[in-house]
């Protein structure tokens, strides 16, 4: 083999995994376990320090689940990575090292329904805020930054309009105001985008869709770029002071590129406790190797469905960006090049109650609120995922009450475009 950079397939199916030095299981096993064997007191001391990195316990790091963050690591373009239970925990964990008590970030108003939540209401609670701003005003986002805003958070294909993030523009913004950029890349997957090449300091995944891919898992993923100097600002204390809840260590610069990964190991999963389990890992891996297969096959059917149902009179508009009549048409050459995804939003002429007999009337799409599975999958986010906002918030995150969400799964094309035509019969006669 040369020094030269593997291809994504390759690190798809290789990253993270080498034959087990036990019984050379050329699959990651699935590491059921709680608890590692120290050698002996010292070797325990010494990994309790951090001076030797191994395996304690379960909820800080397990075999199969570190395989895992390598993985996406090695995808993402990453210096280190963590895994999570869910990609909600994930959004937590890429937070927690970066907040404190009156403390804020600013959130792009399209995001994921249930992120819109956790943010504008649940991280209140820890004293955290966010201020939603509309990322393609990027003077708005400019102004919105005060002395105590910590992260700026967008989704690159964000859920549920299929809306294409500029994320050259909001890094530039990011870097400018030094702030690191978190880039939730759950709906376009590393295969799509690498937010860490146009500017992210960390990724968050959620596990549960295109990484496992087929509906099995909840899990969430975080990486870090290894790229930002968390010392540099004097803002992010848990990371450039002695830490007091892990022997008055300062992770950065002590360990580099590897500071945000560690702490969010040595004190996030360890106090906060949101780890992934390793039998999910395992179906999450498995799902990776695939990866690539997957998403071209998705973002193929995404077209041809959107294209039909663009052109059909039942139907008012489709967003997918894949589409010349997209506002952000122009985007997905720059920062999803091999295709927009394969999530979107349909406006049915009718509205609201065709929205409803559209969804009742589907056969092989399944009425779920779930996203990137490799079966097709709808949702009314209006009734459902953005039931919590009200109308205006609804609008502005892409969720108005006459619109349907799709994930286009992988199954042949044909089949789903007959589908969705005797749906839409049904819904708008
Ligand atoms: C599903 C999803 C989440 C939340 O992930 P869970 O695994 O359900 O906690 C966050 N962001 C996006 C874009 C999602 O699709």
């Amino acid at each position: 083999m040369t020094d030269k950079p593997l291809g994504f397939d390759t690190l798809a199916i290789h990253a993270g995994a080498k034959p087990d030095p036990a019984t050379g299981a050329r699959q990651v096993p699935i590491y059921q376990t709680t608890a590692y064997v120290f050698k002996d007191a010292d070797h325990a001391a010494r990994l309790f320090n951090l001076q030797e990195v191994g395996y304690i316990y379960s909820r800080l790091t397990n075999p199969t689940v570190m395989a895992l963050a390598e993985r996406v690591a090695a995808l993402e373009g990453g210096a280190g990575a963590i895994c999570c239970s869910s990609g909600h925990a994930a959004q937590i964990m890429a937070l927690f090292p970066l907040m404190g008590p009156g403390r804020n970030i600013i959130a792009s108003t399209r995001l994921y329904g249930g992120t819109i939540t956790q943010f504008s209401q649940t991280i209140k609670r820890f004293g955290w805020s966010c201020k939603f701003v509309d990322f393609d005003d990027l003077a708005a986002l400019r102004a919105a930054v005060d002395d105590d805003t910590r992260a700026i958070f967008c989704e690159t294909i964000a859920n549920p309009g299929g809306y294409v993030t500029d994320l050259d523009a909001i890094a530039g913004i990011a870097n400018e105001v030094g702030l690191p950029l978190i880039v939730d890349n759950t709906t376009a997957t590393p295969w799509l985008c690498n937010p860490i090449k146009h500017g992210a300091t960390l990724v968050v995944h959620s596990a549960t869709k295109y990484l496992t891919g087929n509906g099995t898992v909840t899990g969430g993923v975080v990486v870090d770029s290894g790229k930002f100097d968390w010392s540099a600002s004097g803002k992010f204390p848990s990371l450039s002071e002695p830490e007091p809840a892990y022997h008055g260590l300062a992770f950065h610069p002590a360990l580099g590129p590897m500071a945000f990964t560690f702490h969010s190991i040595a004190v996030g999963l360890r106090d906060l406790g949101m780890t992934m389990n390793p039998q999910g890992a395992h179906y999450t891996l498995m799902g990776i190797e695939t990866l690539g297969l997957r998403m071209a096959r998705h973002v193929e059917n995404a077209r041809t469905v959107a294209e039909w149902l663009e052109a059909d009179p039942r139907v008012e508009a489709v967003t997918w960006a894949g589409l010349k009549s997209s506002p952000w048409h122009d985007r997905v050459a720059r920062i999803v090049p091999k295709g927009a995804g394969a999530l979107f939003t349909v406006a049915v002429k009718g509205g609201y109650e065709s929205c409803v007999k559209l969804v009742d009337n589907l056969k092989l799409f399944s009425h779920v609120a779930n996203l990137g599975d490799t079966r097709s999958l709808i949702i009314h986010p209006a009734s459902t995922t953005h039931r919590q906002l009200d109308e205006a918030a609804q609008v502005r995150a892409g969720a108005a009450p006459n619109v349907v969400r799709i994930s286009i799964g992988i199954e042949d094309a044909a089949d789903l475009i007959a589908d969705l035509d005797q749906a839409l019969n049904a819904a708008t006669v």
